[in-house]
């Protein structure tokens, strides 16, 4: 067989990808016939693809390169790691230099007394330890029946059968007999979607007051933990009222559960500080960690627990781990990718310059027709598209028609903007320069003026 590589055609390159390789999330008869999209390298903010076309990633990959492609700093990270010591594991009473340096760089970086880290290989693998963490612990404190984790409708903690669980995703769970026993689900922020008459402020109260209801119908003695996204992400985007994480707060406080922080995509920057937590005065006793860690050059996540958490666990054996945990080249990797956000002032560059930049260019969407909000909160933005914005309306077509074909039109125009549903999502790199924002909105507004043309050609008005 040829050698396999960026110089062969790229119907060739379609053809075998087609013929072996099943992808995450997608339908492979409808992507065979049409041919898969081959990314050949980046730089920066761009992609290249083997057509040779030059492609602006609005989703700085999957949520996951705040740091920008190309850095030959973190290569180099991995290939010094990988000549002194490829991989050693962290069982059995041993551990390594890159795994100590970056659990302590972590343990400065987060909020409060989060001083301890559990690593993992993604995000999913952390929500994982925390569901069985959560309840290890209490049973440690003499208080097994609190087995019940609350999450969010609508929320995406991961793929696996713990995290997906954890997650809100009625299409996954409909999958494979999800959730797993003892998690509820209550409604999510989305006052767009679902506010109804209510202001926001009044929404966010009321949706947040649900974890309460939840937590009397279950039980206070029977509730672990109250897991969330500072701002969900793959939800769609959906930036909370600012009333709603003070009311959670009020309630995990009163009610004495814990808080675990999904800061798998808030994380590292991408809010304008180096949590989500942060910008919104949220106090987690436990934090999910993965993609920005290492800006996606390395897989891996962690949890990061309070002293409290650790202290309490440390009694007995958790029998609980991963052959990757704390991975010294993912390990080494993530530091240099630390090292570099926080001496290049790239997190505080997004909290004082980009974020306002962007926030003041992406509202100016909201005059088209077809989007309803429009709104960002640091590097994530979210429109709303609807064909009809006095009153927040739905499309009569299927939740997710017109978000895809605009979607299609983003791609005609060289740029990555996802659809969730019919909201249009975008998580650039933290590394965005004010023109490649200006790049990006103007090729936005393209990709809606032609989603226009054709909602209204289909009927779909
Ligand atoms: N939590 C959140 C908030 C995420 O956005 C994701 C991934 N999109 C995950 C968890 C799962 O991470 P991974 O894909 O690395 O398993």
């Amino acid at each position: 067989m040829n050698e396999i590589s960026n110089h062969m055609p790229t119907s060739e390159l379609q053809r075998l990808d087609a013929a072996h390789h099943l992808h995450p999330f997608t339908a492979h008869g409808p992507l065979s016939e049409k041919g898969v999209r081959v990314i050949t390298g980046a730089e920066g903010t761009w992609l290249r693809d083997s057509e040779g076309r030059r492609i602006l990633d609005g989703m700085a990959g999957l949520w996951c390169v705040n740091i920008g492609y190309g850095r030959a700093e973190l290569a180099e990270a991995a290939y010094r790691q990988m000549k002194e010591l490829p991989y050693y594991n962290t069982f059995f009473q041993t551990t390594h230099v890159p795994a100590i340096a970056l659990a302590t760089r972590i343990a400065e970086l987060a909020p409060g007394d989060l001083n301890h880290v559990f690593f993992a290989s993604s995000g999913s693998e952390a929500n994982d330890t925390n569901l069985r963490l959560v309840r290890h612990y209490w049973a440690r404190k003499g208080q097994p029946e609190r087995q019940v984790i609350i999450a969010r409708k609508n929320a995406y903690h991961g793929s696996s059968m713990g995290s997906a669980s954890l997650g809100g995703m009625a299409a996954m769970h409909a999958q494979g007999g999800l959730p797993i026993p003892g998690i509820h689900h209550i409604d999510q922020p989305d006052w767009w979607g679902e506010g109804g008459e209510m202001t926001p402020e009044e929404f966010g109260r009321a949706r947040a007051r649900q974890l309460e209801e939840a937590i009397r119908e279950i039980g206070p003695d029977k509730v672990g933990a109250f897991i969330a996204e500072p701002v969900q992400g793959a939800g769609g985007v959906i930036i909370p009222p600012e009333s709603y994480w003070p009311e959670i707060m009020r309630i995990v406080q009163e009610y004495g559960i814990l808080l675990i922080a999904d800061e798998v995509i808030c994380g590292f920057g991408r809010t304008g500080e180096w949590f989500g937590a942060q910008s919104y005065g949220i106090t987690p006793d436990i934090m999910t960690i993965a993609k920005g860690l290492s800006s996606g050059y390395q897989p891996i996540g962690g949890s990061i627990v309070s002293d409290e958490i650790a202290a309490t666990i440390a009694g007995d054996e958790f029998f609980h781990g991963y052959t990757y945990s704390g991975h010294p080249v993912a390990c080494a990797v993530a530091l240099e990718n630390l090292r570099l956000l926080d001496e290049e002032g790239i997190v505080t560059r997004v909290r004082e310059s980009t974020a306002p930049y962007l926030a003041e260019k992406w509202a100016t969407l909201a005059d088209h027709p077809l989007v309803g909000e429009a709104a960002t909160r640091g590097l994530l933005g979210t429109m709303a598209l609807t064909p009809d914005k006095a009153r927040r309306a739905k499309f009569a077509a299927d939740p997710g028609t017109v978000g895809l074909i605009c979607r299609e039109h983003c791609f005609a125009v060289d740029l990555v903007m996802r659809h969730v549903g019919d909201r249009m999502v975008i998580s650039p790199p933290l590394v965005i320069t004010e023109a490649e924002i200006d790049e990006l909105v103007t090729r936005a507004r393209r990709a809606l003026d032609a989603t226009l043309e054709s909602v209204e050609s289909q009927g779909l008005m």
